[in-house]
């Protein structure tokens, strides 16, 4: 048992304390070095305290801190404009954290029904997701046992069976404005849709007149080997949600919208520390690293070594699918035994995942080496 301290608890943490970080490694007090494959949860694109970072937060922290999102800002500005020419969409809104950004999203394609659709609020959900932690983001998410948490849930969210193209078009009526979805559902255990869904969903929502919102906290900012997971399907949504990654680790998340769905009025969306510069600063930088097409190309080239290694492993000891998209990736156990691997892989000084009982899940920077991730495989080994 852990001494009591004045922290609300919210989980069990283990007893180690992480002091300093490089890269892919955690350092703790005395001195320990671990591997880390979680990376703050899929947020730490260029591992901890990148040099790229660290200049960006010394520049902008000698410039300005903060102007309040009623005024612009140069980095601001620069961020937007960089984010709107990589994905298409025309519109971009920073926020502060992924939950605050799929609000931010849920209202717009609220706002956008009100006004185009007759008043349709109604947004068509999946099974499983996982969109955020507040009561509007928790009512949209699938995740098992959170139906009855927090009552009453916002109410507009019609949930629909994964993969199930009837089953929208049966969801969506008069009274709906939106679909919305992880492309890869990164919590319920890296779960994809398919190809052909994703496809099929984009030309069932032209055709009804309803928007496609993608979730891409987890899978975009070249998590998957392309700046956004939606390139890999050849599909482009009405509103995208950014986040994890974009700020490389510090908070920060965006929501991007094409210009006739960006129907905000004055007053209708903001936030105090939206947009500030010293995030802003922190994600151009993280943001122009990233979309290098040299750099991009490495994170797949990463995955796909990442998922072989796996897959040899898994083969030669009896586990089960690793299945994932650059380097998002998931090892099926083959039984319950998700949370003791991972606490004796910490034992052996590795940081990974278990989303679901049965399976681990690798979230290593996005810049990690082959090195690395054959001394993760033989930390991991032990664990297995
Ligand atoms: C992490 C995550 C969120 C929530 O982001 P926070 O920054 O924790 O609020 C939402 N959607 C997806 C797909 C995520 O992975």
């Amino acid at each position: 048992m852990q001494a009591p301290d004045s922290l609300m608890f919210i989980t069990q943490r283990p007893e180690v304390m992480f002091v300093r970080g490089e890269g892919s490694w955690l350092y703790d007090r005395e001195g320990a070095a671990y591997l880390d494959f979680v990376q703050g949860w899929a947020v730490n694109a260029l591992g901890h305290c990148s040099p790229l970072m660290r200049e960006a937060l010394a520049t902008q922290a000698a410039q300005v801190i903060n102007v309040s999102p009623a005024y612009y800002n140069e980095p601001m500005r620069r961020l937007a404009d960089r984010l709107a020419t990589l994905s298409g969409l025309e519109r971009v809104f920073f926020a502060n954290s992924g939950a605050e950004a799929n609000e931010g999203a849920i209202k717009l394609a609220r706002k956008w029904g009100q006004r185009e659709r007759g008043g349709a609020y109604e947004i068509v959900v999946f099974d499983d997701a996982f969109h955020g932690r507040t009561l509007a983001t928790m009512s949209a998410s699938g995740k098992p046992g959170w139906d009855r948490l927090f009552e009453p849930k916002v109410p507009g969210f019609v949930r629909v069976a994964k993969n199930d193209l009837d089953a929208v078009a049966r969801a969506i009526g008069p009274g709906t404005c939106a679909v919305m979805l992880e492309p890869i559902q990164g919590e319920s255990g890296v779960v994809p849709f398919s190809t052909s869904f994703m496809r099929q969903l984009r030309e069932l929502t032209d055709e009804r007149g309803v928007l496609l919102v993608l979730d891409e906290i987890q899978t975009g900012i070249g998590r998957t080997g392309r700046m956004f997971c939606y390139e890999h399907l050849g599909i482009r949504p009405d509103i995208l949600t950014l986040g994890k990654g974009i700020g490389g680790g510090v908070p920060l998340a965006a929501l991007l919208a094409r210009e006739q769905v960006s129907v905000f009025e004055a007053g209708d969306q903001g936030g105090t520390f939206n947009g500030n510069p010293l995030m802003t600063a922190v994600g151009d930088a993280v943001v122009a690293e990233v979309s290098r097409p040299e750099f991009l190309a490495r994170v797949s080239d990463s995955g796909a070594y990442l998922i072989e290694r796996l897959r040899a492993l898994s083969a030669e000891i009896g586990l089960g699918e690793v299945r994932g998209r650059g380097l998002l990736v998931a090892l099926e156990l083959g039984s319950p035994s998700g949370a003791e691997v991972a606490r004796r892989a910490l034992q052996g000084k590795l940081l990974i995942n278990s989303p679901r009982p049965t399976s681990l899940r690798f979230m290593p920077a996005l810049n990690v080496t082959r090195i690395e991730i054959d001394e993760m495989l033989a930390r991991l080994r032990p664990a297995l």
